[in-house]
């Protein structure tokens, strides 16, 4: 079967990444997880101190912007994880602290251009699943197949706690919904590949849906586009 390109954007906290990585590894496609890569720029420019109360040292980043590398690999359980100049931080990104400040950072010119980029050669030869707030707009313009995900905003919250809380990671559910209304509220507003529905994508709203639910329902989308592209 011929392979398309899978966009799947929306909000933060929405279960989009459980949803595009189950379907990735049921295709046999690559899954990309692109707020992964925001969220390692960030963990970046925590570590080199670009980041205080007086804001982002936006020059400095840019200037550092080619060293920074990042790359996914496949764990042993064939999970994908992240990596930062070579190491992993798959563990370190999803800090609360970076989630914080992952929304500034995400709405810089110079760095959305990078990832953009990087990320257009990740899909290059389709047969992606790539999940984000400007896949099927900006960086996939042409995906066979996009879909916009959204669900109340405390279901969302509830879901980033308990998930924290599963890990072992200390957390209060009132702290998780501001940061994801604050996400929330930077995605859609910045001027630069801002979070927003193409005019061409499904939305799904899994407020009151099961992850199986969800997972079949995303692999009936994928069906009908594929079948669309054989015509
Ligand atoms: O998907 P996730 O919540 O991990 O993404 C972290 C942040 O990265 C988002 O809140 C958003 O600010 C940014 N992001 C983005 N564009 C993408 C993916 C993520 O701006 N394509």
């Amino acid at each position: 079967m011929k392979k398309i390109t899978i966009a799947i954007d929306g909000y933060s906290s929405c279960g989009k990444s459980t949803m595009a990585k189950d379907l990735a590894r049921e295709i046999g496609y690559v899954y990309i997880d692109t707020g992964a890569m925001y969220r390692a720029v960030t963990l970046y420019a925590l570590q080199h101190k670009l980041i205080s109360e007086a804001g982002i040292d936006s020059d400095r980043l840019q200037g550092q912007m080619p060293h920074i590398q990042i790359g996914f690999k496949l764990n042993a359980e064939s999970r994908p994880e992240t990596y930062l100049n070579g190491v992993c931080v798959e563990r370190e990104i999803r800090s609360l602290e970076v989630s914080r400040n992952v929304s500034p950072i995400a709405a810089l010119g110079f760095v959305r251009e990078a990832m953009v980029d990087q990320q257009r050669v990740m899909g290059e030869n389709k047969g992606v699943v790539m999940d984000g707030r400007d896949i099927g707009t900006v960086v996939f313009p042409d995906a066979e197949l996009k879909v916009f995900v959204t669900a109340q905003p405390e279901i969302r919250a509830q879901r980033r706690y308990d998930e924290l809380q599963a890990k072992g990671e200390p957390c209060q559910l009132e702290a998780i919904l501001e940061n994801v209304l604050e996400r929330d509220r930077i995605d859609t507003t910045r001027t630069i590949g801002p979070l927003r529905k193409a005019d061409d994508a499904l939305v799904l709203d899994n407020s009151f849906m099961t992850i199986p639910e969800q997972k079949a329902w995303l692999m009936e989308q994928y069906r009908r586009a594929a079948d669309d592209c054989r015509d």
